[in-house]
């Protein structure tokens, strides 16, 4: 099967009736992506930094991040890269980190929250990839945006993080920034969101846990609330319908994306780019390059008027 999938590796993302869906990769170490060259990927789609801090005993300083940010750039040969800021807090404990004890961590200080709590480590992260930038194409990440108040903070920073790098006379690049979109609340503050960025990625794993309230870890939960029910294909669609009138690229980064089953219901509602886990990728290339468009978005449609997990199940098995 893998040697039936290699010829996909070069073949471009695209619908048998000429619709392109751009496919990324999900990468959460350097190794993972010394590994992209020959993935099929077009790039990268998230790289999941935060895992850069779990096996350290301290930090890496600005030089240090610059270095490793200009290594991927250098694997990636020309290819966009996608950095997340540290998404810290919730699930994802880092050793070298002082992270406060919490009663509901999910609820916590966590992605962007931890970030502009900690605004050393974030601008350090930030300037890392601003230089970075001046050697290839880099889009910057924020994870767990809520609300339009984060994202100003954010910009802010960036704006001091560049006046700090034209005093240290150190050169740097520009940036397309675009915000994780997991939670309800970032798809109902879209419309005041977007005007400020240049892409969004949907996280679906923490958006079926913020919207369905079910620990994203539990498996006991998982069959009564799996990623695709009612509510979480109306706010995906609600997502696409707002960034089509900002013309806002929309991609998708969550396990949702790696389930070839799904594939035809995700591009159907209109979702532009995939990211995907790299030992997924060829396998949901080719069931791009081998579907209709045409057919997928009559299969949303259909799945957008279900009411019950059961008939979505039937329509995707
Ligand atoms: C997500 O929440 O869907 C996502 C891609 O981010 P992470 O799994 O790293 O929380
Ligand atoms: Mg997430």
């Amino acid at each position: 099967r893998r040697d039936a999938l290699l010829q996909y590796v070069d073949k471009p993302s695209v619908t048998r009736d000429g619709h392109p869906v751009c496919l990324l990769a999900n990468v959460s170490s350097m190794n993972d992506i010394t590994q992209i060259e020959h993935s099929g990927a077009a790039g990268i789609g998230l790289f999941r930094t935060e895992f850069l801090l779990m096996q350290v005993d301290s930090v890496p300083n600005e030089k240090q991040q610059y270095q490793q940010y200009c290594d991927a750039l250098h694997s990636l040969n020309g290819k966009v890269l996608t950095i997340r800021t540290f998404d810290i807090g919730a699930d994802k404990e880092i050793p070298c980190l002082s992270q406060q004890y919490e009663d509901n961590p999910a609820l916590g200080v966590r992605g962007i929250r931890y970030s502009l709590q900690h605004q050393t480590l974030f601008t350090t992260q930030i300037k890392a990839v601003l230089r970075a930038a001046n050697h290839g194409r880099i889009r910057l990440l924020f994870p767990m945006v809520n609300q339009i108040e984060e994202l100003e903070q954010a910009f802010e920073l960036i704006d001091w993080c560049k006046q700090q790098l034209v005093e240290e006379e150190k050169g740097f690049g520009e940036l397309n920034v675009g915000i994780m979109v997991e939670t309800p609340a970032a798809v109902l503050n879209l419309p005041h969101l977007l005007p400020k960025l240049d892409f969004i990625s949907i996280g679906s794993n923490d958006l079926t846990q913020y919207t369905l309230a079910a620990d994203r870890g539990n498996p006991e939960l998982v069959k009564d609330y799996p990623p695709v029910s009612p509510a979480m294909i109306r706010l995906i669609k609600m997502a696409v319908d707002t960034c089509k009138i900002h013309q806002i690229k929309v991609c998708l980064c969550g396990e949702l994306a790696s389930d070839t089953k799904l594939i035809s219901l995700l591009v159907g509602l209109g979702i532009d780019e995939l990211s995907v886990n790299t030992a997924s990728l060829l396998d949901v290339k080719a069931t791009i390059c081998n579907g209709q468009y045409q057919q997928f978005y009559r299969q949303a449609q259909q799945a957008l008027g279900f009411s019950h997990i059961e008939q979505l199940n039937q329509l995707f098995s």
